[in-house]
């Protein structure tokens, strides 16, 4: 049989290819490779999609949420409240900027930040907190909005994996007051290389983020503060503008997938398949099940049969070696911890077929028959 991986980025290229190249070839023969039209069209047609007033781009996601903590005047003496369920590049840009991280456990239905726990973190050092929508999936935005305005904290969502998701029909951007987005090649809109955008509502934070990401110019060569080297360049953008008429489509297509899963998957034994909170749109970045016993032994035996299953995260942040500075033990975070060890994302992409959804889940129903306990 055949392989399946994780995802599957040529299998996208094959289905928009004329696209994808006229893209390429025009940017190349108007060298707009920094600035110009391609950026500016396509910041305006992400804004449109995730209807919020502004979108800015970045060179990459990390850098987007480090820009908005620095925009937002967010640096040494303050914390930030985040998931320790996520990638590291959440966190970095908080330590980056000199504030403090601080962890709040997640909720083990959604594998989101756990609102109830927040405002038992609180201290008056708080500025912010930093949601992550993890796997395409909106955190709790109500609760985290309702606790944000009693304490008066910004709140910077981390959409990276949520690009199209919505929660009451608002989509990121529209909820906190600001949203950083990856275009990592494989997230569910994806550049060719490094690509991120900030979507706000804010425009005077647009405008001041615009400024920073491109070294402080108000003009050429007119700097009124030192910025950063971290803009969207022309390629990227014109590939992201093109891929994105294709995105509503392929979060369908995601979902399909997903559903198709969870029904697969009901009833067996061994396997916990994710939940959708009520009046949410996941866009399924990732399709996360939870299995009972060797969860390692599970997956190495899917990849051997050629399943490209994955996890997303095996450690939390709070133990990762790199964070030992910001004092988390083992048990600091329970719900996080066990959900790290038991996790096992499952093939997805919008162009797979219904033969490999049921081949994915006949070989994870057989490795589980006989590795779960
Ligand atoms: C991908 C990702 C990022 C970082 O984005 P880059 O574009 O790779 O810098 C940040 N947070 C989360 C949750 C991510 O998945």
């Amino acid at each position: 049989m055949a392989k399946i991986p994780l995802v599957d980025l040529k299998a996208q290229y094959a289905a928009i290819k004329p696209e994808i190249d006229a893209a390429l070839a025009r940017v190349i023969a108007n060298t707009s490779f920094i600035g110009g039209a391609e950026v500016t069209n396509f910041e305006a047609a992400f804004a449109q999609f995730q209807r919020t007033k502004r979108a800015v781009g970045i060179a990459n996601g990390t850098s987007a949420l480090y820009l908005v903590l620095r925009a937002l005047g967010i640096g040494a003496g303050d914390e930030v409240i985040t998931t320790p369920h996520t990638f590291i590049a959440t966190v970095e840009p908080i330590a980056q900027s000199g504030a403090t991280p601080v962890f709040v456990d997640i909720d083990p239905a959604t594998y989101n930040i756990n609102p109830a726990l927040i405002e038992a973190a609180i201290t008056p050092r708080t500025k912010a907190i930093m949601p992550v929508h993890l796997y395409g999936q909106l955190a709790p935005m109500n609760a985290i909005m309702e606790i944000a305005r009693k304490h008066n904290l910004y709140v910077i969502e981390d959409a990276a994996q949520a690009h199209g998701a919505e929660l009451h029909g608002l989509r990121a951007g529209a909820w906190g007051h600001a949203a950083c987005f990856s275009f990592y090649p494989g997230k569910n809109l994806g550049a060719y290389g490094d690509a991120g955008a900030v979507c706000t509502n804010d425009e005077a934070l647009a405008t001041l983020i615009a400024k920073l990401k491109d070294h402080g110019r108000m003009s050429k060569y007119e700097h009124d503060e030192l910025g950063y080297g971290e803009r969207l360049d022309g390629l990227q953008a014109a590939i992201l503008g093109a891929k994105l008429p294709h995105l509503e489509g392929w979060n369908t297509a995601r979902r399909q997938h997903a559903a198709y899963y969870t029904q697969a998957l009901a009833g067996v034994a061994g396997v916990q398949t994710p939940q959708v909170m009520a009046d949410s749109q996941h866009v399924f970045h990732i399709y996360c099940v939870r299995v009972q016993g060797d969860r390692d032994a599970i997956l190495a035996e899917l990849n051997q049969r050629g399943i490209g299953a994955g996890v997303h995260y095996p450690v939390p942040l709070h133990l990762q070696p790199a964070m030992r500075g910001y004092g988390g033990q083992p048990g600091a975070f329970p719900q996080a911890e066990a959900a790290a060890q038991s996790i096992i994302s499952l093939p997805i992409y919008p162009e797979m077929t219904t033969d490999h959804l049921s081949q994915v889940v006949e070989e994870l129903v057989d490795v589980v028959s006989v590795l779960a306990k």
